[in-house]
């Protein structure tokens, strides 16, 4: 195929037949998000490529293999954004929202760009639901982000995930620990892959994330940080697991979890899934204490988490959790000829300003041809209108469900149809609830206001 009608490896286009799902999941996500009380953060698409190789680390993976990197035409360094954090941070700083009460609960949905070797779960550009909590060291922050997640998952109705933590300690625990790790490393050293090499002086930890077989095969028999940990870090990690203990949120600790990100302390986790494949992870997230002092600012402990939209969507079809049908075409007017089409350009309009969805033929088919179009488009009622209906004052609205006919006014057209197709709604919702439908409330109620 030719390059221009092919998009880029590891991107996806989300179709008119696909996307009413992500639009369904993206207001889910923020409305939870929302009675938590994290509030929506929109942030560049790029940055200054510094933010990341500081923030991120520029011994992880994600800094030193996968980031879209380039010079702009003022010779400025920029990327595309590998992940949210970062930008949330550097925003957070920027405005002074240190300022407001503390602490500041964010979140976001944003496109993450990572090159990467593309595959199931695995893009260039994929889609993040994050949220971040700046300004609050308690383990009861910890536990309220994870049981944000935790609630997305329960209210989606994903059952096959667990969720996983783990503490790596503060920069004073982890001093011993990297010397511990760097000794145990240091006897494998002829086995290690070149880039773990490099990071056995500068960042261990980092050997412990690196996805080739034989490095991994190695970080297994690793130490594991949680036996490190200095007694205040301890002391968090047991305060956080009897919140979520409180909070009835099952969890196991996985020693093994480090997080590919350079920024984490403490309290790391992840929700994963068996059933999507070898990219289970489908949330990951954790503290990060040090990072708004790394970026410039005063000492602001903080935590998020980021949410693969894509994995999430890949969980959900895995375990066939249906998402309300997208919004039915309500009613299509099929005119005969060109005095009827002006008659139904008006009257389309005018039940479009009543929140009404409502089309009409804008090709010229003959009548046959639009009511197959009609049923293409899944119209819940149609009107044929000829000449003679607009003379004599009536049009003949059809169920396409049921095939019942219902004699209206023309002039009155507009109130009688709203009050025909709430009835309708109101039965929709009752045979919805009975066969027990994931029902989009929101914008049931919507269509009704
Ligand atoms: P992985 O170990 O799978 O590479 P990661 O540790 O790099 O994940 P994070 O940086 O923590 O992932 O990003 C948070 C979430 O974003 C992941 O849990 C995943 O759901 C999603 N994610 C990360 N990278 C990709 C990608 N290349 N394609 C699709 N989703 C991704
Ligand atoms: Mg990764």
């Amino acid at each position: 195929m030719a390059l221009i009608t092919k998009a880029p490896r590891g991107t996806q286009d989300v179709l008119p037949s696909q996307s009413h799902n992500n639009r369904f999941l993206e207001n889910t996500l923020l409305e939870i998000a929302d009675e938590f009380g994290f509030k929506e953060i929109r942030t560049p698409v790029f940055e200054h490529t510094e933010l990341f190789t500081r923030s991120v680390g520029d011994t992880t993976d994600v800094v030193q293999k996968e980031m879209y990197t380039f010079l702009d035409k003022g010779e400025r360094s920029i990327t595309l954004r590998p992940e949210g954090t970062a930008g949330a941070a550097r925003a957070f700083l920027e405005h002074g929202l240190y300022n407001e009460p503390l602490p500041q609960k964010v979140c976001y949905l944003t496109s993450c760009y990572r090159y990467e070797k593309p595959q199931a779960g695995r893009l260039r550009e994929f889609h993040q639901f994050g949220v971040e909590c700046f300004g609050t060291p308690a383990p009861a922050a910890d536990a309220e982000v994870i049981s944000l997640a935790y609630e997305i998952f329960g209210f989606l109705g994903v059952e096959d995930i667990h969720l996983e933590i783990n503490s790596i300690g503060c920069p004073e625990c982890r001093k011993n620990y990297h010397a511990a790790l760097k000794s145990y490393f240091e006897s494998k050293k002829g086995d290690l892959c070149p880039t773990c090499l490099e990071r056995l002086d500068k960042n261990p930890m980092r050997i412990l994330d690196c996805k080739s077989p034989i490095c991994s095969e190695i970080a297994a028999e690793a130490p594991v940080v949680i036996d490190y940990l200095c007694e205040d870090c301890a002391d968090h990690f047991k305060k956080v697991q009897a919140y979520l203990d409180e909070m009835l949120i099952p969890y196991s600790i996985n020693p093994q979890i480090v997080r590919g990100l350079d920024y984490y302390t403490r309290t790391v986790f992840e929700f994963v899934s068996d059933s999507i494949g070898a990219q289970g992870t489908v949330c990951g997230g954790g503290r990060y204490d040090g990072l708004i002092e790394e970026l410039g600012g005063s000492h602001t402990p903080s935590l998020g988490f980021g949410m693969g939209i894509e994995r999430l969507m890949l969980l959900l079809e895995a375990q066939g959790i249906k998402l309300p049908e997208p919004k039915r075409c309500d009613l299509y007017i099929a005119p005969i000829g060109d005095n009827a089409s002006l008659k139904a350009a008006r009257l389309v309009q005018e039940l479009r300003q009543s929140g009404v969805s409502a089309q009409f033929d804008v090709v010229g088919r003959s009548v046959k041809a639009q009511m197959k179009f009609a049923n293409k488009l899944g119209a819940k009622f149609t009107v044929v209108l000829g000449d003679d209906d607009i003379a004599a004052n009536k049009v003949n609205v059809k169920n396409m469900d049921s095939g019942e006919v219902t004699e209206m006014a023309l002039d009155e057209f507009s109130e009688e149809f709203m009050e025909l197709t709430l009835q309708q709604s109101a039965l929709d919702l009752e045979s919805a609830v009975a066969n027990g439908e994931n029902i989009d409330l929101k914008s049931f109620l919507g269509g009704l206001m």
